[in-house]
């Protein structure tokens, strides 16, 4: 374990010695209006851009100029199996085998569409289980589906919520809840990061709880896919859906990801939509009635996909190929131990981290809970050219990414973060 310290040349030391530090180059850093860095600590809401992504996606501009329809296949990267491309690259990411991932469609778009294959209640086992306070499109997609199967929310959704008086969720609540519900059941699909506290759920422990009372298992990686490392095949988890823009850096709005267990995606009786691109690749051109599914989660795939937006996730993810997971989240660990570290030292009550203080219990971000006019603290970091962000009533979110975030970042944050409670504390004492 480092020895870390308070003072500023611990932070440039840490940077020197630090083997993924060239990586911030890669990327297009926000600039303050007097032409700084900006501290950037929103990676897990919008990611960096990486400076390859503006080629990688003229390149596409360029081929179809050149080649019209022609690019499906001449393209210096043929659109017809674009997203191939990408499968080893998100495989490593999620912990998967290749044939059980696939880029399709956008993270919300994925949900329902595992929920239709995955989440077929029955009128003993017809329950969801989530966590209390997830995303809410989660909430929005898992009551929708539970109406669309004709049951009422109110009895079918069953939200896990920390104890009284506490911000986190303990797994052998999560495991006794299961245990004692289990039977009525039909899915467990909760965020693998809450995108909130902060909080990494053990997965492994939550799918054996769930499979041992025949539960299926799914997880919204968000906030944890290129943040923490995943085995969602070792750990026998049934799906996965993920989004491509918070720490996988590939635009606003970019393509998802998916997992179907092989277990399931060699089963071609399960029920899904399906569409052209899901067909099998031998006869999807023949253009004929009958659909016959790809094996693997390629056989979830609808439409053929947008390939400007691919281009951006490849450029990102080719980053990933090269630093690889492992070694991000070894500077991850660090990094935010160091920040826990700095904030700890100002030894001020008005402000505590509701994140876990376990590193095996989250990512990079810490959820900072300012007792008293948070919102003031958090208007006055953006102006000195900090963007993290708010989320009512009291929380300020604060992401280092290992990818592009240094030591002084952290550094220089909490130089301004301690000097605005400060002023705040102030405040309250002079009124
Ligand atoms: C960011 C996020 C979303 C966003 O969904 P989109 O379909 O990509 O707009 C959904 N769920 C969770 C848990 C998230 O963190």
């Amino acid at each position: 374990m480092i020895k870390f310290e308070t003072n500023a040349s611990f932070a440039k030391t840490m940077d020197n010695d630090d083997p993924l530090a060239s990586y911030r180059d890669q990327f297009y850093i926000p600039k303050t209006t007097e032409g700084k860095d900006c501290i950037y600590f929103c990676g897990n809401s919008l990611g960096l851009q990486p400076k390859a992504t503006e080629e990688a996606v003229l390149q596409e501009l360029k081929d179809w100029r050149e080649l019209g329809v022609e690019g499906h296949f001449n393209a210096k990267n043929p659109w017809l199996p674009y997203h191939e491309f990408l499968t080893a690259q998100y495989a490593e990411i999620v912990g998967a085998k290749p044939s059980e991932v696939v880029a399709m469609n956008t993270l919300t778009v994925n949900v329902h569409l595992m929920m239709v294959s995955f989440y077929r209640p029955t009128n003993e086992r017809f329950k969801i289980i989530i966590e209390k306070g997830a995303f809410p499109s989660d909430q929005y997609a898992v009551k929708t589906q539970i109406k669309y199967h004709g049951f009422d929310p109110d009895a079918a959704l069953i939200e896990l919520a920390p104890r009284d008086g506490e911000d986190i969720l303990r797994t052998e609540d999560i495991v006794q809840q299961i245990e004692n519900e289990g039977d009525s059941v039909a899915l467990i699909m909760i965020g693998g990061v809450n995108y909130y506290t902060g909080q990494f759920y053990n997965l492994e422990e939550i799918t054996k709880a769930g499979h041992k009372k025949g539960c299926v298992v799914g997880f919204d990686l968000a906030h944890a896919a290129g943040n923490i490392p995943l085995s969602l095949h070792d750990w026998d988890v049934d799906f996965a859906c993920w989004c491509s823009y918070k720490y996988l850096n590939s635009g606003p709005g970019s393509v998802a990801g998916c997992f179907v267990h092989q277990r399931h995606g060699n089963d071609f009786d399960l029920p899904r939509f399906a569409g052209w691109w899901g067909h099998d690749k031998e006869t999807r051109f023949k253009m004929g009635p009958e659909f016959k599914a790809i094996p693997g989660a390629e056989g979830w795939q609808l439409s053929n996909p947008p390939i400007l937006s691919l281009a951006a996730v490849k450029a990102s993810l080719d980053i990933f190929a090269k630093v690889s997971i492992n070694p991000l989240r070894e500077k991850s660990v660090k990094l935010t131990a160091y920040f826990e570290f700095l904030l700890d030292s100002l030894n001020n009550d008005a402000f505590k981290i509701m994140t876990p203080r376990d590193p095996e219990e989250r990512g990079c971000q810490l959820s900072i809970v300012v007792h008293k006019d948070g919102k003031q603290v958090f208007e006055a970091l953006e102006k000195e050219g900090v963007i993290c962000d708010w989320r009512e009533p009291d929380c300020i979110r604060v992401a280092p990414v290992p990818l592009y975030n240094s030591f002084t970042d952290i550094y220089n944050f909490v130089q301004i973060f301690a000097a605005q409670i400060s002023a705040s504390d102030q405040m309250k004492e002079a009124v």
